[in-house]
């Protein structure tokens, strides 16, 4: 029998599929390998279900989007966990998490712990409101967090001690992850191993991901690094050069709405920032050609 489902759990190179509220376990056949293709935690497949004997994964469904490391595709949105303090908060280090997530079209959501370590909200506040401006929600509690999560499929991402552990363990206890702490204790914890699984939580699917900290940048290019800052693209329409880069060129009016307070310099300086090391990689890759010439 052939049937239509999602890859909710890749392990030991089984893939589990959901169907109709049940899961399958099933393999890959070798003609994905001949191609190139691997299936992912949340592709959606077609395969054989066959009583009393494993399935086989037939076809897959192109992906909206897909995370290398983990593997998971068709994700909808990632919580960028950021905390206050102890590492502390830091705008270059989201608006970098933002960019990338904006450039895989996932949707983010910034969820800020350690609140109460600070004596005065007032510098978050602001930013909260700042970055709403610009599109983006920002979560001060688990409550309001978890009714985001229905409907979609999360993933959850930050730097090592931001709390991300613990705030899992709190919006889906079954997971059951060890925190930093233990698992330090423990030495390799078992969560080091290459597994990835949804959760169903919250009417919705969330994927953990280890190793997860820290970004393997992937935007190669200008046009996606401008469109990975909403604010900047929408106000580049107005700029003179289609190709502006909103640093020397006349007639720029992302360069004018910094001057006038409505795109935030530090969002500009990040940007700039993201700008000068794709040219520094563009820079060491055309040595390196004309070395090999
Ligand atoms: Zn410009």
């Amino acid at each position: 029998m052939i049937k239509n489902g999602r890859i909710v759990k890749s392990l030991a190179g089984f893939y589990y599929v959901e169907a109709d509220g049940l899961v399958y376990q099933t393999r890959a056949r070798g003609n994905f390998r001949k191609k190139g293709m691997k299936p992912v935690v949340g592709d959606f497949v077609s395969f054989s279900a066959e009583e009393n004997s494993e399935g086989y994964v037939l076809e897959m469904e192109s992906r909206k989007n897909q995370l290398i490391r983990p593997a998971i595709a068709n994700i909808d949105q990632a919580v960028v966990v950021m905390s206050t303090v102890s590492p502390n908060f830091s705008l270059n280090l989201l608006d970098r998490f933002l960019a990338f997530l904006e450039n895989k079209s996932i949707k983010p959501l910034i969820y800020i712990s350690k609140l109460d370590l600070l004596d005065d909200l007032q510098e978050m506040t602001t930013f909260k409101e700042n970055y709403k401006k610009i599109g983006y929600e920002i979560f001060f509690d688990t409550d309001s967090l978890v009714k985001a999560l229905k409907g979609k499929v999360t993933v959850f991402m930050g730097q090592t001690g931001v709390g991300k552990t613990t705030l899992l363990n709190k919006i889906a206890p079954e997971m059951d992850l060890e925190t930093g702490e233990t698992s330090e204790k423990l030495g390799r914890g078992r969560h080091t191993t290459r597994h990835v699984e949804f959760f169903h939580v919250a009417e919705g699917l969330i994927a953990d991901t280890p190793g997860f900290s820290s970004l393997d940048y992937e935007i190669d290019n200008l046009p996606d690094l401008n469109n990975a800052f909403p604010e900047i693209a929408q106000m580049s329409h107005g700029c003179k050069f289609r190709e502006c880069t909103h640093t020397h060129e006349p007639e720029c009016d992302v360069k004018v709405a910094v001057e006038n307070q409505e795109i935030l310099q530090s969002r500009y300086d990040n940007y700039l920032q993201l700008l000068s090391e794709i040219n520094k990689t563009r820079e060491t890759y055309a040595k390196k050609r004309k070395k090999q010439v």
